[in-house]
């Protein structure tokens, strides 16, 4: 019987080298449909409060750029922010995101081994940090002073801060109100019970606002409207933030990483679609959604939750407060 010879050395070089084939290719296919046509809303803007919003900074870190977004990134590195907004209203004080909770280590000991490892990826490169209050005081604002605080979402690096915040409001939509009570392991559950008893679920209206069928306005005047972008989670939001018609701004929490990928139409990294989203298919979905907002609102400025650099740019490059000009 003829024997088989295997060489070893050249099937391992040709492995590599359809591996490499295929991970050019979904490097260079990674750009997702557009999103189904759909008509704009324009928001009515003539008639704004003075209001002014303000960047706190929790944390922040450098990560690779590949990291952040599917196809072959333009951002060397992603300067990662956990970041939360406030806006100052003249009938109260909101509070968008809340950055981790300062027990963050103990919170998330029993969580599965994945996680954990995860979490402690994320944590080991965090620098500056500071707790909710510590930011808030920055500018001049305290928990005391808060009307409520909204979560893009309720992940831990969003809600985690709400442990310490224990008397705010907490205004969510009826998806992720229905995540936290149901204890569901995408959410920290001390984290959870800290913020049950204070929960009020957004109502939301079939009233169409840019290119969403349904929208939430906070204030009632336009100024803090919300719509849904379910995928990363089932109850994620767009926050929008509108200081005058031209300067607008729209919290996309982490639907995507970086700017970049609204303006690519690029999905996340698969390493942050697999470990972050619920359902990524409703996420890339979302993302196409966006892309397509950022075309017919070009003046409309996306912030996605963890991109430093849309932050700066925003604000003029440091943590602090601005008004319409
Ligand atoms: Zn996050």
């Amino acid at each position: 019987m003829a024997r088989v010879r295997i060489r070893w050395g050249r099937l391992l070089g040709a492995l590599v080298v359809l591996g490499l084939i295929a991970g050019g290719i979904k490097l260079l296919t990674a750009e997702l449909s557009p999103a189904p046509a759909h008509a704009r809303a324009a928001p009515k803007l003539d008639a704004l409060p003075r209001v002014e919003v303000c960047w706190l900074e929790f944390s922040r870190s450098d990560v690779w750029g590949q990291m952040g977004t599917a196809g072959l990134t333009r951002t060397a590195t992603w300067r990662n922010t956990a970041s939360g907004l406030l806006v100052r209203h003249p009938k109260g004080e909101v509070l968008i995101d809340a950055g981790y909770s300062p027990n963050v280590l103990e919170e998330t000991k029993g969580r599965p081994l994945l996680q954990r490892l995860f979490t402690k990826i994320a944590l080991g490169g965090l620098r500056d940090a500071s707790t909710a209050t510590q930011a808030l005081q920055r500018v001049g604002a305290t928990p005391a002073g808060l009307k409520g605080f909204i979560a893009s979402h309720a992940h831990q690096d969003h809600l985690g801060g709400m442990v310490e915040l224990t008397q705010v409001p907490v205004w969510l939509p009826p998806e992720e109100l229905e995540l936290i009570r149901a204890h569901d392991e995408a959410v920290v559950l001390e984290q959870a019970r800290a913020v049950e008893g204070r929960m009020t679920a957004m109502a939301f209206e079939p009233k169409p606002y840019e290119t969403f069928d349904e929208s939430f306005d906070f204030f009632g005047d336009g100024v803090l409207v919300v719509t849904k972008i379910p995928g990363h989670t089932p109850g994620s939001i767009a926050t929008f933030v509108n200081l005058s018609p031209t300067k607008r701004l729209v919290h996309v929490g982490d639907t995507v990483n970086l700017t970049e990928s609204i303006e690519r139409r690029l999905p996340k990294s698969t390493v942050m679609q697999f470990f972050t989203d619920t359902d990524s298919g409703e996420a890339k979905a979302a993302v196409a959604k966006l892309s397509q907002l950022h075309e017919l609102v070009p003046e409309l400025h996306f912030l996605p939750a963890h991109d430093r650099e849309a932050w700066k740019k925003f604000f003029g490059g440091t943590p602090g407060c601005v008004t319409a000009k």
